[in-house]
């Protein structure tokens, strides 16, 4: 088995688990290196709950970046905080230095973020042009020349909350049906967002069905196979097609 190496920069805390705590699971079970960015915490954002309840701002970020160090640990990612304030988030030259750190740091073989168009949430085109951008960067030769230029990890766009508004066309379906009780572990970490938690169970159910649908009766794939819908930014390069 190959050692591979997995990034997942999410614009707020809650982002990585609802669309990719599975991937996460998956690749740290398999004895992955997972590292989760998060640009900001979502505080103002996607914390609606805790604001209701009469909480700060600084004890509303306390308490995200609790629960999202909960669940990276469930899942088996580390977690890094930028700490870039939300709603909005603000694209600087600072903020993808810092990005491109990250992404010369940790040297992923597979990178996954947001998808361009989200028409409900500015932040997460946000982060999706840093992601894209901060890889660019880093792969040049010329930029910080005294560090390794990064080579070309292929992108992968997790599932968007309103998918055909933002028209996102899923291309991979990941079979998360071995780690899943870990990623329901890791959304029920998220106590500002109890609303989604049934709302992904319901997502990776269809996806699963998709699966299943997609991958012919030998697979043998289980009844209850539950899935991630993912799609590339760039093409797939192989030596075979099936
Ligand atoms: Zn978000």
């Amino acid at each position: 088995m190959s050692k591979e190496s997995l990034l997942v920069v999410s614009a707020h805390v809650g982002d990585f688990v609802w669309r990719a705590g599975g991937a996460i699971a998956l690749y740290a079970s398999r004895g992955h290196e997972v590292d989760v960015v998060c640009l900001a915490y979502g505080e103002r954002g996607e914390s609606a709950r805790y604001w209701r309840m009469g909480m700060g701002l600084d004890e509303v970020k306390a308490a995200r970046q609790e629960e999202a160090e909960k669940a990276a640990a469930v899942l088996g990612a580390r977690v890094h905080f930028l700490d870039a304030n939300d709603y909005p988030l603000n694209e600087t030259p600072e903020l993808l230095d810092r990005l491109a750190a990250v992404y010369r740091d940790t040297t992923p073989s597979v990178v996954l973020t947001h998808t361009e168009r989200d028409p409900w949430n500015k932040d997460h085109e946000a982060a999706h042009r840093m992601a894209l951008e901060a890889r660019i960067i880093a792969q040049a030769p010329g930029y910080q020349p005294d560090g390794e230029p990064l080579g070309a990890p292929p992108v992968f766009l997790f599932e968007p909350h309103q998918t055909e508004y933002s028209g996102f066309m899923p291309d991979v379906i990941l079979d998360i049906t071995d780690v899943w009780e870990k990623k329901l572990e890791a959304m029920r970490c998220m106590e500002g967002q109890t609303h989604l938690w049934d709302y992904y169970t319901d997502v990776a159910t269809r996806r699963g069905v998709q699966a299943k649908r997609n991958s012919g009766p030998n697979l043998g794939l289980k009844t209850d196979t539950m899935g991630e819908a993912y799609q590339r930014v760039y093409p797939q390069v192989a030596t075979e097609l099936a």
